[in-house]
């Protein structure tokens, strides 16, 4: 394998997780932050699916479960009515149960010292540094950075976060790519305040949410607050503190003491509008973009962290499966940008439900949290918010034979809704040049379609059945031969089965 000199833009989780994956896997990464040193923003998230894999592959978790918020048995969250009474409470226990013991509960910048540890020593980390401009050639990719210097690289990733600077010097400005979701979210530390214990304590009115929990800091606690409001857009630090205080005048709860907790120059309050990134494509030749730069999808998914591990991964694993970086690239969209789709428009279906708008729609939330504490409701919770490992659970794996308008796929385990669309964007990537596309299924242990699905398959086969000219079936089995057979013309104009040691026969098919 060639190896690649990339440049890494963001040293956040996206960026320094491709950074040791990158080095692992043969390739020298060079990673450039604008902090001036590592980041200490004050905010939990609740770290599982995918990126829990990815930690345990990197041998971080045991590091991270030392370092957890809420342990003990008591961690929960919980809706407090005006006294501070729970009215609904959700056990970080049930929760755990629920993602197969597979769920941490952590400090952002917990998760982010501990993949910087893991990498430090491999890779160039050069901190308060930013680029300035970026142009491509056949050859390379030569950044100008902010000090005026120029260097050249193989790739660069932008891996900066939301407000992505690669995104706006290579593929267009913010506002060509943010969905504002109609949240303001802000958060500070205050004062540890005693009767909290292992309780991540909500407070919900029409229209805004105030919440408290306590950090890893000595004496120190963390303020969550969410609220309904116009996109105003960037708010300097300077007006942070006077927008709190209006949006929350006359709450309930202990929300004026939060208040008049709040740092007084608002240097230190965390404030930014809950807004999705959403992109058509993260690849422009020799640049690509990971993490929240890539496909922001807010904290309403639960997610965000999670999936920035996840994508930085896969970039570096199909980045090591072959020397042509622009196939490694496609395919590395292909198998992510479907799961960042999905969970972004579960985090809009919920979007409404985050911070209820009503009297009645508080009342909703309350009845919904004391459900998903029934046993029998609590995988709702994990369908909500896509809790499974989509390294495990993608059953299309793209084969590196694919290339022209053959597109070939190894097909193990049960076909998910992620997965039509991981196909959905093969085949129109194809057709953006062709007029007609020919699939090659290569079926090693299909485990049928999760009923969620099948909609998604009949959807397919309207959509594309005159577009796929040719599919080949690939198996052993005496009800592959069938399925061969029912493909044209449901799925194809034409479709044949193949035996397994028959496939290169299948190739030359489609190709002709
Ligand atoms: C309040 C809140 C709660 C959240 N809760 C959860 C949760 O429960 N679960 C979850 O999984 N996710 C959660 N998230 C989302 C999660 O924090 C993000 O999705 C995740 O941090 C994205 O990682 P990233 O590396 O892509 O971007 P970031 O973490 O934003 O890192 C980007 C890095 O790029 C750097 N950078 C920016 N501009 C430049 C530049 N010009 N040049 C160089 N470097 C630059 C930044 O300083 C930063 O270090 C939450 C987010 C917030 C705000």
């Amino acid at each position: 394998m060639n190896q690649l000199r990339i440049l890494i833009s963001g040293g956040g989780l996206a960026g320094l997780t491709a950074a040791y994956w990158l080095h692992r896997n043969g390739h020298q990464p060079v990673v450039i932050e604008r902090a001036p040193e590592l980041r200490r923003d004050g905010y939990a998230i609740d770290f599982f699916g995918t990126g829990y894999d990815v930690a345990e592959r990197m041998g971080i978790i045991d590091t991270l479960a030392g370092k957890q918020l809420f342990m003990g048995d008591n961690g929960a969250v919980a809706f407090v009515d005006e006294d501070g009474k729970a009215k609904a409470e959700l056990k970080l226990d049930a929760m755990r149960k629920v993602l197969d013991n597979k769920y941490l509960p952590l400090m952002h910048y917990t998760l982010e010292e501990t993949i910087y540890d893991a990498v430090k020593q491999d890779v160039e980390i050069r901190f308060n540094t930013s680029i300035a401009s970026v142009s491509q050639s056949a050859d390379a990719v030569t950044v100008t950075f902010d000090d005026g210097q120029r260097e050249s690289f193989d790739l660069l990733i932008g891996a900066d976060g939301i407000h992505s600077n690669v995104r706006s010097l290579v593929f267009g400005s913010e506002s060509d790519f943010a969905c504002y979701m109609g949240y303001y979210m802000a958060c500070y530390f205050v004062p540890h305040n005693e009767q909290q214990q292992a309780t991540w304590e909500n407070y919900n009115e029409p229209g805004r949410q105030a919440g408290v929990y306590n950090s890893d800091r000595d004496g120190q606690s963390i303020t969550l607050f969410i609220w309904q409001a116009d996109d105003e857009g960037y708010v300097p630090h300077a007006q942070r503190a006077q927008k709190l205080r209006s949006a929350y005048e006359g709450m309930g709860w202990i929300t004026p003491q939060l208040l008049d907790d709040m740092p007084a120059d608002g240097g230190d309050i965390f404030m930014d509008t809950v807004t999705q990134i959403r992109m058509n494509t993260w690849r422009n030749g020799r640049v690509v973009l990971a993490g929240d730069a890539a496909g922001c999808m807010t904290p309403i998914s639960g997610q965000g962290a999670s999936m920035a591990l996840a994508s930085a991964y896969v970039l570096a694993d199909e980045l090591s499966q072959t020397d042509d970086w622009q196939q490694a690239l496609a395919v590395y969209e292909q198998r992510v940008k479907p799961q960042f789709d999905l969970r972004q428009q579960k985090a809009r279906d919920f979007a409404k439900q985050f911070v209820p708008g009503s009297e009645m729609g508080v009342k909703t939330q309350t009845v919904l949290m004391k459900l998903i504490t029934y046993q029998a409701f609590s995988g709702l919770l994990k369908t909500q918010f896509v809790g499974d490992s989509f390294l495990e659970t993608a059953a299309l794996h793209r084969l590196p034979q694919s290339s022209g308008n053959v597109l070939g796929y190894r097909v193990a385990g049960k076909l998910h809704v992620t997965d039509y669309q991981t196909l959905t964007i093969g085949i129109e990537e194809i057709l953006k040049a062709s007029d007609e596309v020919r699939l090659l299924l290569q079926l090693d242990g299909l485990e049928g379609i999760e009923s969620g699905a099948l909609w998604q398959d009949w959807k397919f086969g309207r959509e594309y059945h005159e577009k796929i000219a040719k599919v080949a079936i690939i198996g052993d089995k005496r009800w592959e031969r069938w399925l061969a057979r029912l493909s044209s013309p449901l799925y194809a104009v034409e479709s044949r089965f193949f035996h397994t040691d028959d496939i290169d026969n299948a190739w030359a098919w489609l190709r002709s």
